[in-house]
């Protein structure tokens, strides 16, 4: 008699062992029952196409990705969705059938779908949002936020040059503010999003002001340690609904996740407090 194979999934980094992924993934898998295990694998980028390569053989059935591979990733699948191409960069594969890998980004769609989900009110086209950083995180947040509709992102990064690529992947609806400006375009803004790591604990702390914070703007923070950030609570003090970071991450698991194990599962509040 053969035994069912175990669907086989991970998260490929370097250094992996702070990763939330194996947790959030064993939760799901216990919670509905399912066949499959997720491994953390620590992974040296030298070493990152080979792995890859062996990995199907061995019973994954895909993998997430994550620091510092996330770029070098685009370069070892045999296929790139839209979104990663656009994003330029993975952070979730496929094995398939085939033989054949597909590497896709789903940080875009976890930033909007945890936008929604905590503030349900929010409309895309009900004015600018304004976007601070312009790191590997920015590319995915500008991009969902672009391909939800809102018409104008203000850019501000403490190194200019890095906005000034994004303008030029993501064209002129992303206008570049100076980064000792930022707080002058803020009582423009209908959303407001740090990209940055500025806020997390161990880092130093935002400074950009927030006076012209106007409260219907709907203020979330990529930064989840802590989960409730200096900018949230001064979000929150003035009126301002606030989204946490912890989301984001949650929810760019669910693709991967259903794809995998055949099941797709839900975000709610059990799931934040099972990997706290
Ligand atoms: P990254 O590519 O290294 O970008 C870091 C960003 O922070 C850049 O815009 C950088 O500006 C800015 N920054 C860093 N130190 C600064 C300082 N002292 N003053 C002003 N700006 C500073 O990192 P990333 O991958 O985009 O990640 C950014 C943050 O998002 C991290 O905290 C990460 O943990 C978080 N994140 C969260 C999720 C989630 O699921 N919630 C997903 C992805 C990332 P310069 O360009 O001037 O260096």
């Amino acid at each position: 008699m053969t035994l069912p194979s175990i669907p086989l999934s991970g998260v490929i980094g370097d250094p992996i062992a702070h990763s939330k992924s194996p947790k959030l993934h064993g939760y799901w898998l216990r919670k509905y029952g399912l066949n499959g295990q997720y491994v953390p694998l620590e992974v040296e980028t030298d070493d990152l196409a080979n792995v890859l390569k062996a990995m199907p053989r061995m019973g994954f059935v895909g993998c997430n990705v994550t620091l510092p591979h996330k770029e070098r990733a685009l370069h070892c699948v045999d296929q790139i969705t839209d979104r990663a191409t656009l994003i330029g960069a993975v952070n979730t594969i496929i094995f398939r059938n085939d033989g054949t890998s597909l590497g896709d980004n789903t940080d875009g769609y976890g930033f909007i779908e945890n936008l929604r989900q905590g503030a349900p009110n929010w409309l895309a086209d009900t004015g600018p949002a304004v976007v601070l950083g312009a790191g590997g995180a920015a590319r995915a947040v500008i991009a969902s936020l672009l391909d939800a509709g809102v018409a104008e992102i203000f850019l501000t990064n403490r190194t200019r040059a890095r906005s000034e690529q994004l303008r030029e992947d993501f064209g002129a609806r992303v206008i570049i503010v100076d980064w000792v400006q930022a707080g002058n375009v803020l009582e423009k803004a209908a959303t407001l999003v740090n990209t940055t790591s500025l806020g997390m604990i161990g880092k130093p702390e935002l400074r950009v002001p927030l006076d012209g914070l106007q409260k219907n703007t709907v203020v979330t923070d990529l930064v989840y340690t802590p989960i409730q950030t200096p900018l949230l609570a001064k979000a929150s003090s003035k009126g301002c609904t606030t989204v946490d970071g912890l989301g984001m991450l949650l929810h760019q698991a669910v693709p991967g996740f259903e794809r995998w194990f055949g099941r797709r599962p839900v975000v709610d509040d059990e799931t934040r407090q099972a990997i706290q």
